[in-house]
């Protein structure tokens, strides 16, 4: 077994004593019923009111949910994941509310309950569905707010949970913080033979990284340092902000949202960077790049790029320079939904790949219709969506086996880790690379 293949087994063991780590969240049961709703009254805007009263109800959106593909489960219908919502609005907020509440009824704990496991564990917010909504309804967009009314009442799922405690408390993820880290990329660094600028008091670039690549895939960041040193940028590793990964985000809790958001923040102004460059981890993007934006209301002093946009750019620029791998390689690319389908950066992970020169085999559904891989937003820790993350995965699978593709290529750390478990669950050994390692293991020097 290659120390990849150990690396990956423990952190699947780790996941499984997540539920051991969180903490009982203590509050009444009417106090947690009050908290859903108030959390849904505070977040239903105008936009949620026209997309809530405009379901046509052809079911289209069904058939776009790869939960609902693989189990064809009536109850994973996309839209009636935000059924509770729907009906407070229908009984609080509506133009005709004094009429709808005499069919209407009030929503339950014991529903609240139930829809847990449709919120958490089969929705990964893809956005797939929003796609092909004739009446473009923006389910995910309802689904995140039905994970911070659950998160504020205490009802996130307890892996994610304690993931989330452990990042609000103390900066840490798995029990990695900042001296870790530190150590760890230090240790990656030498490997390469390498000096990693840490903590520098001025550069033009903040790099991020994740815990997933600190414990699993170290090559994700010994590539990043290497791409950079190429470009010859003025680039630090900033302790002070330094974590991607925000359980904000993914458990809905929204105070961590914004500290983890805000510790970069901070640290890109106090060294006057002028980009921040996102590690290839799919949520981390659009938290920081949309999400905590448009939470500080102001036009951020530095711009957000992922790695594939900032290589694509200085490919362009003439900067970054690569050695053609050649036809003899045939890969297709997974677009992760949270830097595809919702942040538009499809172009430039291609045009790495045309720069490779390898044989490039498009997915029939790619881009802005691209599956998930099944294990988005979090839901690659839930170990109560197993079954479904499998079942999700096998038509991925059967996608890129349809390409005639040897090997995958992606951009996701958690739809690398995610990819990985299917492989294995399924026999698969289809090679699956991260783009940024590929780039950086065929830079001309
Ligand atoms: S966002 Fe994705 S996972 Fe969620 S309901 Fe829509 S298609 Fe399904
Ligand atoms: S695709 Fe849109 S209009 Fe059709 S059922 Fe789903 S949410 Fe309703």
């Amino acid at each position: 077994m290659t120390v990849e293949a150990q690396r990956i087994e423990l952190f699947f063991e780790g996941i499984k004593k997540l539920p051991e780590m969180a903490q009982p969240v203590e509050m009444s049961d009417a106090d947690r019923l009050h908290q859903v709703k108030t959390t849904f009254l505070a977040k239903l805007n105008r936009r949620m009111a026209v997309d809530l009263e405009s379901c046509v109800h052809c079911g289209q959106c069904a058939e776009a949910c790869h939960y609902y593909n693989a189990t064809q489960d009536p109850k994973y219908t996309p839209i009636r994941k935000v059924e509770l919502l729907k009906r407070v609005y229908q009984r609080e907020l509506s133009p005709t509310r004094w009429l709808r509440r005499l069919w209407t009824r009030d929503i339950t704990l014991d529903e609240v309950n139930e829809w847990i496991a449709l919120v958490y564990d089969s929705c990964t917010e893809c956005g797939r569905c929003f796609m092909v909504c004739p009446m473009g309804i923006n389910i995910p967009a309802m689904v995140n707010v039905s994970r911070q009314a659950f998160a504020n009442a205490g009802l996130i799922p307890v892996e994610l949970r304690a993931m989330e405690q452990e990042q609000y408390a103390g900066n840490t993820l798995f029990g990695i913080g900042p001296d870790q880290t530190e150590a760890a990329i230090r240790e990656i660094g030498d490997k390469i033979g390498v000096e990693v600028p840490f903590n520098k008091e001025k550069a033009d670039v903040l790099l991020l990284t994740s815990v997933v690549e600190v414990m699993v895939f170290t090559d994700q960041i010994a590539s990043a340092i290497k791409v950079l040193n190429h470009l010859k940028l003025n680039w630090t590793l900033h302790m002070d902000g330094f974590e991607a990964a925000n359980f904000g985000m993914l458990s809905g809790f929204e105070p961590l949202q914004k500290r983890a958001g805000d510790r970069i923040v901070k640290t890109a102004k106090k060294i006057g960077a002028k980009t921040i460059l996102v590690p290839e981890c799919g949520h981390a993007f659009p938290s920081l790049r949309w999400d905590q934006a448009n939470e500080d209301e102001q036009e951020f002093p530095f711009e957000v790029l992922t790695m594939a946009e900032l290589m694509a750019r200085e490919l362009r620029n003439g900067n970054l320079r690569v050695k053609p791998i050649g036809k003899g390689k045939t890969v297709t690319f997974h677009d992760p939904c949270k830097i595809g389908r919702h942040s538009g950066v499809f172009e430039e992970p291609r045009a790495m790949l045309g720069a490779l020169g390898v044989e490039f085999r498009e997915a029939e559904s790619s881009k802005t219709v691209n599956w998930c891989c099944g294990g988005g937003a979090g839901v690659f820790l839930l170990n109560s969506a197993a079954d479904l993350r499998q079942g999700a995965w096998k038509i991925k699978q059967a996608q890129i086996d349809a390409t005639g593709a040897e090997g995958v290529v992606l951009s996701c750390a958690s739809c690398r880790l995610n990819f990985e478990k299917g492989a294995r669950n399924n026999h698969w050994d289809k090679p699956i690379e991260s783009l940024l390692s590929l780039v950086a293991e065929n830079l001309d020097e």
